[in-house]
Protein backbone atom coordinates (compact mmCIF):
# COMPACT_ATOMS: atom_id res chain seq x y z
CA UNK A 1 0.00 0.00 0.00
CA UNK A 2 1.43 3.11 -0.64
CA UNK A 3 1.28 5.80 1.77
CA UNK A 4 -0.93 8.73 1.29
CA UNK A 5 -3.77 8.03 2.98
CA UNK A 6 -4.33 6.66 6.60
CA UNK A 7 -6.30 3.29 6.85
CA UNK A 8 -8.08 1.36 8.67
CA UNK A 9 -8.04 -2.75 9.27
CA UNK A 10 -10.96 -4.08 9.02
CA UNK A 11 -10.63 -8.15 9.28
CA UNK A 12 -7.24 -8.19 7.17
CA UNK A 13 -7.73 -5.39 4.97
CA UNK A 14 -6.27 -1.92 5.36
CA UNK A 15 -8.60 1.00 3.46
CA UNK A 16 -7.96 3.99 3.05
CA UNK A 17 -9.79 6.74 5.22
CA UNK A 18 -10.20 9.08 2.92
CA UNK A 19 -13.31 10.41 0.42
CA UNK A 20 -13.81 10.17 -3.13
CA UNK A 21 -13.72 13.76 -3.76
CA UNK A 22 -10.08 13.04 -2.51
CA UNK A 23 -8.89 9.94 -4.10
CA UNK A 24 -9.48 10.61 -7.02
CA UNK A 25 -7.32 13.57 -7.64
CA UNK A 26 -4.54 10.90 -6.27
CA UNK A 27 -5.40 8.32 -9.06
CA UNK A 28 -5.49 11.14 -11.75
CA UNK A 29 -2.41 12.30 -10.76
CA UNK A 30 -0.69 8.90 -10.58
CA UNK A 31 -2.34 8.33 -14.17
CA UNK A 32 -1.00 11.39 -15.72
CA UNK A 33 2.34 10.51 -14.27
CA UNK A 34 2.29 6.49 -15.47
CA UNK A 35 2.77 5.28 -12.50
CA UNK A 36 1.06 1.83 -12.16
CA UNK A 37 -1.62 1.76 -9.69
CA UNK A 38 -4.47 -1.95 -8.51
CA UNK A 39 -7.32 -0.38 -6.86
CA UNK A 40 -9.43 -3.16 -5.09
CA UNK A 41 -12.85 -1.85 -3.92
CA UNK A 42 -13.68 -3.98 -1.66
CA UNK A 43 -16.83 -5.15 0.06
CA UNK A 44 -17.80 -7.62 2.84
CA UNK A 45 -18.03 -10.08 0.84
CA UNK A 46 -14.40 -10.08 -0.59
CA UNK A 47 -13.77 -9.18 3.20
CA UNK A 48 -14.60 -12.63 4.16
CA UNK A 49 -13.13 -14.12 1.09
CA UNK A 50 -9.40 -12.84 1.75
CA UNK A 51 -9.78 -13.67 5.32
CA UNK A 52 -10.38 -17.29 4.49
CA UNK A 53 -8.32 -17.14 1.51
CA UNK A 54 -4.76 -16.26 2.50
CA UNK A 55 -3.81 -16.29 -1.26
CA UNK A 56 -6.14 -14.22 -2.39
CA UNK A 57 -5.51 -11.83 0.40
CA UNK A 58 -2.11 -11.67 0.11
CA UNK A 59 -2.50 -10.38 -3.64
CA UNK A 60 -5.09 -8.07 -2.47
CA UNK A 61 -2.59 -6.68 -0.17
CA UNK A 62 -0.45 -5.99 -2.92
CA UNK A 63 -2.82 -3.48 -4.29
CA UNK A 64 -1.99 0.94 -3.86
CA UNK A 65 -5.46 1.63 -2.61
CA UNK A 66 -8.22 -0.89 -0.88
CA UNK A 67 -11.80 1.21 -0.89
CA UNK A 68 -14.14 0.53 0.94
CA UNK A 69 -17.42 -0.53 -1.26
CA UNK A 70 -20.55 -1.25 0.95
CA UNK A 71 -21.89 0.20 4.33
CA UNK A 72 -20.86 -2.94 5.61
CA UNK A 73 -17.07 -2.19 5.47
CA UNK A 74 -18.87 1.38 7.06
CA UNK A 75 -20.02 -0.54 10.02
CA UNK A 76 -17.72 -2.93 10.58
CA UNK A 77 -15.48 0.53 10.88
CA UNK A 78 -17.26 2.10 13.23
CA UNK A 79 -17.86 -1.21 15.47
CA UNK A 80 -13.52 -0.92 15.28
CA UNK A 81 -14.35 3.01 16.58
CA UNK A 82 -12.23 4.04 13.41
CA UNK A 83 -14.82 5.03 11.37
CA UNK A 84 -14.30 5.95 7.82
CA UNK A 85 -15.92 8.88 5.81
CA UNK A 86 -17.77 7.19 2.89
CA UNK A 87 -17.96 4.45 0.61
CA UNK A 88 -15.97 4.37 -2.15
CA UNK A 89 -17.49 2.67 -4.53
CA UNK A 90 -15.83 0.90 -7.48
CA UNK A 91 -18.73 1.94 -9.93
CA UNK A 92 -18.67 5.53 -9.04
CA UNK A 93 -14.76 5.35 -9.26
CA UNK A 94 -15.23 3.89 -12.25
CA UNK A 95 -17.30 6.52 -13.74
CA UNK A 96 -15.55 9.20 -12.80
CA UNK A 97 -12.46 8.21 -14.06
CA UNK A 98 -14.13 7.58 -17.45
CA UNK A 99 -15.66 11.30 -17.18
CA UNK A 100 -11.81 12.75 -16.15
CA UNK A 101 -10.76 10.11 -18.90
CA UNK A 102 -13.25 11.75 -21.56
CA UNK A 103 -12.24 15.00 -21.07
CA UNK A 104 -8.61 14.82 -20.89
CA UNK A 105 -8.41 12.20 -23.99
CA UNK A 106 -7.15 9.30 -22.26
CA UNK A 107 -7.55 5.84 -23.34
CA UNK A 108 -9.07 2.70 -21.27
CA UNK A 109 -9.06 -1.11 -22.21
CA UNK A 110 -12.56 -3.02 -20.44
CA UNK A 111 -12.36 -5.86 -20.08
CA UNK A 112 -14.90 -8.70 -18.92
CA UNK A 113 -18.92 -9.00 -19.10
CA UNK A 114 -20.62 -10.90 -21.23
CA UNK A 115 -20.19 -10.79 -24.92
CA UNK A 116 -23.82 -9.24 -25.60
CA UNK A 117 -23.14 -6.37 -22.96
CA UNK A 118 -20.04 -5.70 -24.44
CA UNK A 119 -22.13 -5.55 -27.69
CA UNK A 120 -24.20 -2.77 -26.43
CA UNK A 121 -21.75 -1.07 -24.00
CA UNK A 122 -19.44 0.21 -27.80
CA UNK A 123 -22.30 2.75 -28.46
CA UNK A 124 -22.70 3.65 -24.51
CA UNK A 125 -18.97 4.70 -24.04
CA UNK A 126 -19.32 6.22 -27.29
CA UNK A 127 -22.05 8.25 -26.55
CA UNK A 128 -21.31 9.26 -22.74
CA UNK A 129 -17.72 9.78 -22.91
CA UNK A 130 -16.77 11.25 -26.37
CA UNK A 131 -13.40 12.17 -25.36
CA UNK A 132 -11.91 8.81 -24.16
CA UNK A 133 -9.97 6.71 -26.61
CA UNK A 134 -11.24 2.93 -26.39
CA UNK A 135 -8.15 0.95 -26.07
CA UNK A 136 -9.60 -2.57 -26.27
CA UNK A 137 -13.17 -3.24 -25.17
CA UNK A 138 -13.71 -7.39 -24.77
CA UNK A 139 -15.61 -10.32 -22.98
CA UNK A 140 -14.60 -11.94 -19.61
CA UNK A 141 -15.32 -15.72 -21.33
CA UNK A 142 -12.35 -16.23 -22.33
CA UNK A 143 -10.43 -19.23 -22.37
CA UNK A 144 -6.45 -18.03 -22.88
CA UNK A 145 -5.77 -14.72 -21.44
CA UNK A 146 -2.44 -14.13 -22.74
CA UNK A 147 -3.45 -12.73 -26.40
CA UNK A 148 -5.37 -10.47 -23.84
CA UNK A 149 -1.99 -9.88 -21.82
CA UNK A 150 -0.30 -9.23 -25.20
CA UNK A 151 -2.97 -6.54 -26.59
CA UNK A 152 -3.28 -4.72 -23.33
CA UNK A 153 0.55 -4.60 -23.63
CA UNK A 154 0.31 -3.19 -27.05
CA UNK A 155 -1.62 -0.80 -26.38
CA UNK A 156 -0.55 0.96 -23.33
CA UNK A 157 -3.62 2.10 -22.51
CA UNK A 158 -3.95 4.43 -18.85
CA UNK A 159 -6.82 2.54 -17.29
CA UNK A 160 -7.74 -1.10 -17.53
CA UNK A 161 -11.20 -2.00 -15.79
CA UNK A 162 -11.36 -5.82 -15.20
CA UNK A 163 -15.42 -6.65 -14.85
CA UNK A 164 -14.90 -10.23 -14.47
CA UNK A 165 -15.98 -10.29 -10.37
CA UNK A 166 -13.75 -11.54 -7.86
CA UNK A 167 -12.04 -13.07 -7.05
CA UNK A 168 -10.84 -13.32 -10.82
CA UNK A 169 -10.33 -9.91 -11.54
CA UNK A 170 -8.36 -8.82 -8.73
CA UNK A 171 -5.83 -12.44 -9.73
CA UNK A 172 -5.73 -11.21 -13.41
CA UNK A 173 -4.52 -7.62 -12.16
CA UNK A 174 -2.33 -9.45 -9.69
CA UNK A 175 -0.94 -11.25 -12.48
CA UNK A 176 -0.73 -8.74 -15.40
CA UNK A 177 -0.49 -5.15 -13.84
CA UNK A 178 2.89 -4.78 -14.49
CA UNK A 179 2.64 -5.02 -18.62
CA UNK A 180 1.53 -1.62 -18.41
CA UNK A 181 2.09 1.52 -16.13
CA UNK A 182 -1.43 2.32 -15.83
CA UNK A 183 -4.43 2.64 -13.73
CA UNK A 184 -5.93 -1.14 -13.31
CA UNK A 185 -9.22 -1.78 -11.24
CA UNK A 186 -11.93 -4.52 -11.00
CA UNK A 187 -15.28 -3.01 -11.24
CA UNK A 188 -17.03 -6.50 -10.46
CA UNK A 189 -20.66 -6.03 -12.65
CA UNK A 190 -20.26 -2.71 -13.20
CA UNK A 191 -20.32 -2.76 -17.06
CA UNK A 192 -23.81 -4.48 -17.02
CA UNK A 193 -25.00 -1.51 -15.01
CA UNK A 194 -22.94 0.73 -17.40
CA UNK A 195 -24.43 -1.31 -20.03
CA UNK A 196 -28.36 -0.83 -18.58
CA UNK A 197 -28.66 -4.84 -18.70
CA UNK A 198 -28.39 -4.20 -14.81
CA UNK A 199 -29.89 -1.49 -12.81
CA UNK A 200 -28.49 0.05 -9.85
CA UNK A 201 -30.82 1.32 -7.03
CA UNK A 202 -32.62 4.68 -6.72
CA UNK A 203 -30.48 7.57 -5.68
CA UNK A 204 -33.26 7.12 -2.16
CA UNK A 205 -31.83 3.51 -1.82
CA UNK A 206 -28.52 4.44 -1.93
CA UNK A 207 -28.77 7.32 0.36
CA UNK A 208 -30.13 5.32 3.02
CA UNK A 209 -27.12 2.56 2.54
CA UNK A 210 -30.10 0.11 1.08
CA UNK A 211 -28.88 -0.52 -2.27
CA UNK A 212 -28.15 -3.64 -1.23
CA UNK A 213 -31.63 -4.73 -0.32
CA UNK A 214 -33.45 -3.07 -3.74
CA UNK A 215 -30.66 -5.37 -5.69
CA UNK A 216 -31.48 -8.31 -3.59
CA UNK A 217 -35.09 -8.07 -4.44
CA UNK A 218 -34.31 -7.62 -7.52
CA UNK A 219 -31.78 -9.73 -7.96
CA UNK A 220 -32.23 -13.03 -5.35
CA UNK A 221 -29.29 -14.65 -6.59
CA UNK A 222 -27.54 -11.82 -5.18
CA UNK A 223 -28.77 -13.40 -1.24
CA UNK A 224 -25.40 -14.84 -0.93
CA UNK A 225 -23.75 -11.99 -0.83
CA UNK A 226 -25.39 -10.78 2.02
CA UNK A 227 -25.44 -14.18 3.97
CA UNK A 228 -21.58 -13.14 4.81
CA UNK A 229 -23.09 -10.31 6.57
CA UNK A 230 -23.32 -11.74 10.01
CA UNK A 231 -20.50 -13.93 10.42
CA UNK A 232 -18.42 -11.05 8.63
CA UNK A 233 -20.00 -8.86 11.98
CA UNK A 234 -19.02 -11.39 14.53
CA UNK A 235 -15.52 -11.38 12.90
CA UNK A 236 -14.92 -7.91 13.45
CA UNK A 237 -16.45 -7.69 16.60
CA UNK A 238 -14.11 -10.55 17.69
CA UNK A 239 -11.15 -8.28 15.95
CA UNK A 240 -12.45 -5.33 18.19
CA UNK A 241 -12.36 -7.21 21.34
CA UNK A 242 -8.54 -8.04 20.86
CA UNK A 243 -7.13 -4.62 19.95
CA UNK A 244 -9.69 -3.40 23.57
N1 LIG B 1 -17.81 -12.23 -15.50
C1 LIG B 1 -16.90 -12.36 -16.54
N2 LIG B 1 -16.20 -13.52 -16.67
C2 LIG B 1 -16.36 -14.55 -15.82
C3 LIG B 1 -17.27 -14.41 -14.73
C4 LIG B 1 -17.97 -13.23 -14.62
O1 LIG B 1 -16.73 -11.43 -17.33
O2 LIG B 1 -15.69 -15.58 -16.01
C5 LIG B 1 -18.54 -10.98 -15.37
C6 LIG B 1 -20.06 -11.10 -15.31
O3 LIG B 1 -20.59 -11.18 -16.62
C7 LIG B 1 -20.42 -9.81 -14.60
C8 LIG B 1 -19.22 -9.59 -13.67
O4 LIG B 1 -18.17 -10.42 -14.15
O5 LIG B 1 -20.46 -8.76 -15.53
C9 LIG B 1 -19.48 -9.99 -12.22
O6 LIG B 1 -20.57 -9.37 -11.76
P1 LIG B 1 -21.09 -9.55 -10.29
O7 LIG B 1 -22.28 -8.67 -10.15
O8 LIG B 1 -21.23 -11.02 -9.99
O9 LIG B 1 -19.84 -9.03 -9.47
P2 LIG B 1 -19.67 -8.01 -8.29
O10 LIG B 1 -20.19 -6.69 -8.75
O11 LIG B 1 -20.37 -8.56 -7.11
O12 LIG B 1 -18.17 -8.08 -8.10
Amino acid sequence: MQTTFPTVTVLDLPFVKTTAAALLPVLQQRISDRQNTFVVTANPEIAMYAHEHADYRDLLLSADFITPDGVGILDGAKILKQPLPERITGFDTLQALLAWGSDHHRSAYFLGAKPAVIAQLKPILARDYPGLVIAGIRDGYFQDAAPIVADIEAQQPDMVFAALGFPKQEQFIHQHRHVTKGLWMGVGGSFDVLAGAVVRAPKFWQDHHLEWFYRTVKEPKRLKRIAVIPHYLHLVRQQAKRQQ
